[in-house]
């Protein structure tokens, strides 16, 4: 099956090689952009939504791993493929640790290119259907992680419910019935005050430690997620 319309952001300043990757994507049936410098690549990367990025280690302005570590800590997930003339152990383990997903070593076969970015694409999209995020939080109900600014947050199972449910209706205000409905499934009489008891003990592990707190109240009305 041809992948369509996938969009992949090229930043290497080699124009020969851009060119080349551009065309060989192009004619896969993605939609690509290509940058040359690490400044003109990190802006791209954070005013469009990619589906990948092919990232060159070796750039002007700005190198590929800082553009990388930018990237992310913007709580950008974007899977990275670093290209790099250089094949060292150290550079392949800080590459990574900065959040690379993948790594190829020039010069490469471009069928091996194509094989990389066809599984990284794939795996970005499984892990897509499991992954909710908000700013800088990201839940994961596949395999139950809470993570904010890549940090793990441990939470009970209610807890994580609460958060999930939060998560998947950003935007809505959700009144302490909606909540006892949806993650107790039960009708807590309107005095009980276990809602905002996980309410608060929530924020204690997602919101205390950050400046930025998301966990909101809207007086009267019940709980909703927010950042200013
Ligand atoms: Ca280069």
């Amino acid at each position: 099956m041809i992948p369509m319309n996938e969009r992949i952001l090229v930043v290497e300043d080699e124009a020969k090689i851009a060119n080349l990757l551009k065309r060989g994507l192009m004619e896969e049936g993605y939609r690509v952009d290509v940058a040359a410098d690490g400044v003109e690549g990190l802006h791209a990367a954070l005013s469009v939504t990619y589906d990948l990025i092919v990232l060159d280690i070796g750039l002007p302005e700005k190198d590929g791993m800082e553009v990388c570590r930018e990237l992310r800590a913007e709580g950008r997930l974007t899977p990275v493929i670093f290209l790099t003339a250089r094949d060292s152990v150290h550079d392949k383990v800080v590459g990574l640790d900065l959040g690379a997903d993948d790594y190829l070593t020039k010069p490469f076969a471009f069928e091996e290119f194509l094989a990389r970015v066809r599984s990284l694409l794939r795996k970005a999209k499984q892990k897509a259907d499991s992954r909710l995020l908000f700013a800088d939080l990201v839940l994961d109900t596949k395999s139950r992680r809470v993570e904010r600014d890549g940090q793990p947050i441990d939470l009970s199972t209610k807890e994580f419910a609460l958060l999930q449910y939060l998560m998947e209706n950003q935007g809505t205000v959700l009144s302490r019935m909606d909540i006892s409905e949806k993650v107790w499934d039960i009708h807590f009489d309107t005095t009980t005050n276990v809602i905002d008891v996980h309410i608060n003990r929530l924020r204690k592990k997602v919101d205390a430690d950050w400046p930025v707190k998301l966990i909101r109240t809207v007086r009267g009305a019940g709980y909703t997620l927010g950042q200013d």
